[in-house]
């Protein structure tokens, strides 16, 4: 029907306003994905971490942080997993609301593990891959040194004596006995989809609150990508459960909310959850692991290098699979998530039948 002129413009005047979508920014693929099926039609989310990136340790781009700054809210796993994150998000986006997920009530969350825990010689490592902003513990020996509540932005550690440091805000880091034990919430909780489901509904009643013209809409598809999860989940339970045991190893600790939720297990990990760079002491432990034999195949992940599991796998005729948990591959959106446990499962899978 052409309106005339008039007609016309009275009729918009009398149209509802349309209340604002929320911008909203995430920090990885898996989180934007959730959120994006939330959101449907009425907007895309940000992504923060660039796909193929570890979002352990992590360089914002001027484009990532307007996002931050343009964001009405921001939906993050938390700081165990983004450490670098804090900062920009207090000092970027004050007045944006933040959901942090691993907060979100009710969640089955996993503590950090070591696989060889306890084991001969306790595993250490170089700590230059996690929350110490731009600096470096290269080559020295932990054991007799404390840290404490100095600024370790932009410094580099090689080059000055440690006598005088103390670090005891990096509770999660304990130092004693030469070792790194991580402790603390294990982030990796999105490769979990019960946890993943009880996301979707935070983060709907996150939407419905910013936006409640549209507090419907965000429950509705909440509540239709929760019922494709769940469908999702129990064919991969079945794919899953009849694999019986197989033995595997991965690069990083990143699987255990996989593995506890669908019974599968690995027995084995170059870097601990936070990803830092091993030390001598456990890759030996990691070496001894492979040479006992029984692995049915080792997972590397896209995010990070894989010539040093090549290398701790050197004439093992171990295959080596990727598994990614983060869909680096994948295209960022709605279906990514479910694409992202479905991969995970097929190569699981195939690594049982190679
Ligand atoms: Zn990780």
């Amino acid at each position: 029907m052409i309106r005339k002129p008039l007609a016309l413009a009275c009729a918009i005047a009398a149209a509802p306003a349309i209340a604002e979508t929320p911008q909203v920014a995430t920090d990885i693929a898996p989180v934007h994905s959730l959120v994006a099926m939330v959101m449907g039609d009425l907007g895309t989310p940000d992504l923060i971490v660039t796909p193929g990136a570890s979002p352990h340790t992590y360089a914002l781009r001027p484009s990532q942080a307007r996002a931050l700054q343009n964001a009405d809210l921001v939906v993050w796993v938390g700081p165990e997993l983004t450490p670098w994150l804090s900062k920009p998000l207090a000092s970027l986006s004050d007045s944006a609301s933040e959901l942090a997920l691993l907060k979100v009530d009710g969640l089955e969350l996993l503590e950090f593990r070591d696989h060889f825990e306890g084991a001969e010689g306790e595993a250490d490592h170089g700590h230059d891959a996690h929350d110490h902003e731009e600096h470096e513990h290269d080559g020295h020996d932990h054991a007799d040194h404390d840290h404490d509540d100095h600024d370790h932005a932009d410094h580099d550690h090689d080059e000055h004596d440690h006598e005088e440091h103390n670090h005891d805000e990096h509770a999660e880091h304990d130092h004693a006995q030469g070792g790194h034990h991580h402790e603390g919430t294990d982030p990796h909780a999105w490769l979990d989809p019960e946890i993943a489901r009880a996301w979707l509904a935070a983060i709907a009643a996150e939407l419905a609150e910013l936006d409640p013209d549209n507090a419907d809409t965000y429950a509705t598809n909440a509540a239709s990508a929760d019922k494709a999860l769940e469908e999702l989940e129990s064919r991969m339970t079945g794919e899953l459960e009849s694999l019986g045991s197989i033995e595997f190893v991965t690069l990083h600790d990143a699987f255990q909310y996989f593995e506890h939720r669908f019974d599968v297990h690995s027995t084995g990990a170059v870097s601990l959850g936070d990803a830092a760079d091993p030390g001598p002491a456990r890759l030996t432990q990691f070496r001894e692991r492979v040479t006992a034999g029984g692995l049915s195949c080792a997972f590397a992940e896209p995010q990070f290098d894989t010539r040093l599991l090549d290398a701790m796998l050197d004439g093992q005729g171990i295959e080596i699979k990727t598994l990614d948990p983060l869909g680096s591959a994948l295209q960022p959106g709605p279906a990514l998530y479910p694409q992202l446990l479905e991969e995970m499962a097929d190569t699981i899978v195939s690594c049982a039948k190679s």
